[in-house]
This record gives C-alpha cells, structure tokens and sequence, in this order.
C-alpha cells in the first residue's frame, strides 16, 4: 500500500498538472430474468440457486437476448442523448475468470448500442458542466468470488475461495465517458457530481434500483495527469469498483495527489487498476492494465445482431422522464421553496422522494415534512441513505391520505410508518395488524369522555362555568384512555357538548 507520505499537497498539484478523469459506470438492470437466460434476476439468494446450464456455461447451452434489457439500454442511450445504433452486435471478450464459466464475458465492442451523447450536471454551486459520453453498451455481470483465509478478503493470501453464479448473466449497462478535463481543482467534485447525476437519472427512469452498496451501480474511475501547458495525456490509472458517491470524490482526489508525488519525484506511473481503500480513502495497486487487443474480442456467434427500428425507438424516446435536475427546478417553482429549502431537500436527498410522493396525492408540504425531518432521522439512526429507507413514496402518499382523512392522528401515522419500515407490510396492513384505527364511533369516544369527566369532577365545573381551556386535561385523559387512537379535535367537541359549554 502507498504510504501516506508519498502524496503531493493538493493545491501544488494543481499548480503543476491538470487532471483528465474518465469514468465507467456500470449498471445492473433490474429486469425479472437474466440477459442471456430465464434465471431470476434478484439479488442475494442462497449461493448458486438462480442459475441454469445457459448462464453456468454447460455445454450445449444456448443464449436468448433478454428484450426487456435492450428496451432499457435504449431507453438509458437515449437519456444520455446518445444516437441508438440501427444495427448492432454483442462480442465475445475472452479471459479466464473462475467467476465467470463460459471463460469470456458477452460484451459489446465496436458496435455499442448507443454512442455519442452527453449528460448535464449541475454542480453544487449551481455551474453546469457538460460530460460527453464516448457509449453505452450492453453485457453481462460475473458471478461472485468469496476469498477465504486472507487478511484483505482478497485473493492474495486466501486459503480458498468459494463461487456464486447467482450474480451470472445480470444485465448489465456499461456507461463511459469521453475523457473529461479542464475541471482543476473541481475534478474531484465533478466526478460525484457525474455519478449521483446519473444515478438519480436511472433512478428516475426506474431502469435498475441503483444501490452502490449492493453493487448495483459501480463505478472505475480513470485519473491521469498533464503536466501544466501540455495537451498530451499522462498515463491513467483505473480505481476499480469504487462504492459510494463520496468515496468516487475521495478515490479521483487521492489519485491525483499520489500520481503528481510519483511524476514529481522522476518516477512514471504505471498503467494498471487500483482499490480503493474505505478507511482511509487511499488507493492500492490491483493488475497491470491489459488492453483490448489482449482480450481478443470477436463477434458472438450465438446470438442474432439487434437492429431496432426506427420506429420502436422513437415510441422509447416517449417514454424519458423529465431529467432529475429540471424537475428540481420545476418543484422549486410549483413549491415556492427558496434555494436554501431546495438545497436542503437535494442535500437529504429528499427531493425525488417527495416529488414522487406527490405525484402519488400527497401534498408538498406534508411530502416534505415526512422526508426531511421524521424519516431523514430514521435514515440517520439507521446510517443508510434516505432512499434506502424500505418505505416507498406510495407508501407514505397512503399514509398521509389516511391522516387526512381522519383514519389515523399524526402519532398513529408514525406508527403506522414504522411498522411499513420493520417489513410489516402495507400502510393499511400494518392499521390492521396493529389496531391502529382511529376511535371515530361517537358512542365508545362519549363512554371514555363520561368516565374522565366523573374522574375529575372539579374541572368538569369549571368548564361548565365557562373555563373551556380546562377541557385540555379531559382530552389528555381521553386520548390516554384510548391509547392515542381518538382525534382529539371530535374528543373536544364531545366534552364541550357533554358539560354544555
Ligand atoms: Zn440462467
């Protein structure tokens, strides 16, 4: 591992080189079945249960291409504004990785399906930076390696290791972008910036469920360095796998600071990929790089060319979301939030979650208050990401309905919300399941309101002569009869008309 010592002050790095980034971002579909074969495609699952002879490479064993993976390739090429190929193939890229049976990855390479785009990504401050995107190809994910014995969880001193197709044959969208420089100083920020806007974009387009943390979507960035004044490229590392938005910002900033040591001390950077290391955000060296020639690709025999017409892709390009970023500026407008509240709902990463709730009949500001301030906590005490939160915006749309109809009180509404959080299922399961209903029958409210009034006989005078903010101790005592299930405003009434106030 590369001491820490061994890196150059970031603002002289700036000083005497300007960084060029090139990020791969890959993407698992979340179609029903797998690519090439009818295998679910979920993740997790015990070890090797969701394979079949196509995607363990048995021999014999043919390919169908998945069309709901290349509906949603295009779909993706055409958000990016890339143009869609009329006709296109898949190749065979040949290594052996025990990971992966058929000893080659179905891939594409010089016939991508959608080439040429480019995607708008607004940076914190608000500047927009335009990231050219070189393609986006269609292939195949690799099953899992399971390193036993090692200190590292890598190969490199395991004692053995264990395999998992279940991962085999995921459809998998391969984004890369041209190369991006000029960004100084931001490099680091732009490259985060590309990749949460790409994923609320996926997200948006409800193309894959986009979880950096299982894997779902990953990203290898590629750093290298000019040195000031020059305009040929440097050599480029590829940090493999990096999986968090932050940790993408971390792992391009630690990048440039170790390449300008090496090339300021005479030294030459290698061309190879590197892990990132979580703890303390440094990079250490994987394999040298190979390159494409070295794979030798070839057309895929197996598996017909795909030649979408015309026609089905102009009926796809219907079907974009508007970008996740206008629809912010939309919500701001619709909302009229200022841009502090708007960037606190970005900075929560509320701000699709609520538009989403209110396109399911919640209204904004109820939206709002739910996402940023009870569930951004439940988020925060479990230490994941507000959209990881296993509630969806329907769920709490129903859950809001159900307040504003008078079912549930606030308080029940949080409970009803916890129970959708613990796996409980439905809002209206969890009402059921709980007991959760409102007391709305007048007659059992007036039986509770009758015995607090005979408990506290004293401030049953007093509002009968006229005190009727004395009626607030009655309430509490109903509301406590009823364990919070009566709503405390019919409560109110009921006293006040029970005493004649
Ligand atoms: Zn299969």
């Amino acid at each position: 591992m590369t001491a820490l010592a061994d890196l150059m002050d970031y603002a002289e790095v700036l000083e005497r080189y300007d960084p060029v980034l090139g990020l791969e971002v890959h993407v698992e579909l979340s179609t029903r079945t797998k690519m090439f074969c009818g295998c679910p495609n979920l993740f997790g699952g015990e070890p090797n249960t969701h394979v079949c002879p196509t995607c363990l490479g048995l021999p014999g064993a043919l390919p169908v291409v998945n069309g709901k993976a290349v509906e949603s390739a295009i779909r993706i090429g055409l958000a990016l504004n890339c143009e869609i190929a009329e006709w296109c193939r898949f190749a065979r890229k040949n290594y052996f990785y025990p990971d992966m049976p058929k000893n080659f990855q179905t891939s594409q390479y010089d016939e991508p399906i959608a080439f040429n785009g480019y995607l708008d990504v607004v940076l914190d401050d608000g500047e927009v930076v335009r990231i050219d995107i070189e393609r986006a190809h269609m292939e195949e994910d690799t099953g899992k390696s399971l390193h036993v014995g090692g200190a590292t969880g890598r190969i490199h001193g395991a004692e053995h290791s264990l395999l998992d197709y279940n991962r085999a044959g995921v459809p998998l969208i391969e984004i890369v972008t041209k190369p991006i420089a000029g960004m100084g100083e931001r490099a680091p920020e732009v490259a985060r910036a590309y990749v949460t806007a790409l994923r609320d974009l996926l997200r948006a387009m409800d193309v894959s469920d986009v979880r950096m943390d299982q894997g779902s979507l990953r990203c290898d960035a590629n750093v290298s360095l000019m040195p000031k004044g020059s305009s040929e490229f440097g050599t480029r590392t590829e940090t493999k796998n990096v999986n968090s938005l932050r940790s993408v910002e971390r792992a391009v900033r630690y990048e440039m600071t170790r390449q300008a040591a090496v090339l300021a001390g005479g030294g030459t950077v290698t061309q190879e990929t590197r892990h990132f290391q979580e703890a303390d955000g440094s990079t250490s060296p994987g394999r040298t790089k190979e390159t494409a020639e070295d794979y030798r690709y070839f057309p895929e025999p197996d598996l017909v060319p795909i030649a979408p017409s015309r026609a089905w892709v102009d009926q796809l390009r219907e079907t974009i979301p508007e970008m996740p970023w206008e629809r912010r500026k939309r919500i701001q407008e619709d909302w009229n939030l200022t841009d502090e509240e708007l960037r606190d709902l970005v900075n929560t990463g509320a701000a699709e979650l609520v538009a989403a709730t209110v396109d399911a009949g919640a209204e904004p500001g109820e939206a709002r208050s739910w996402w940023v301030q009870y569930l951004t906590q439940q988020a925060n005490a479990r230490e994941v990401e507000l959209s990881d939160l296993p509630i969806t915006p329907a769920q709490l749309a129903r859950v809001i309905a159900l307040v504003k109809s008078g079912e549930l009180t606030n308080k029940l509404a949080r409970e009803v919300v916890q129970g959708v959080l613990a796996g409980e299922g439905e809002p209206d399961e969890v009402v059921d399941k709980r007991g959760l209903k409102v007391v709305s029958d007048d007659s059992a409210l007036l039986t509770a309101v009758d015995e607090a009034l005979a408990a506290q006989p004293d401030i049953a005078d007093k509002i009968r002569g006229g005190k009727v903010q004395a009626a607030g101790a009655i309430v509490g005592a109903v509301m406590k009869a009823t364990k919070g299930q009566a709503d405390a405003k019919r409560v109110r009434e009921l006293i006040l008309e029970r005493v004649g106030a």
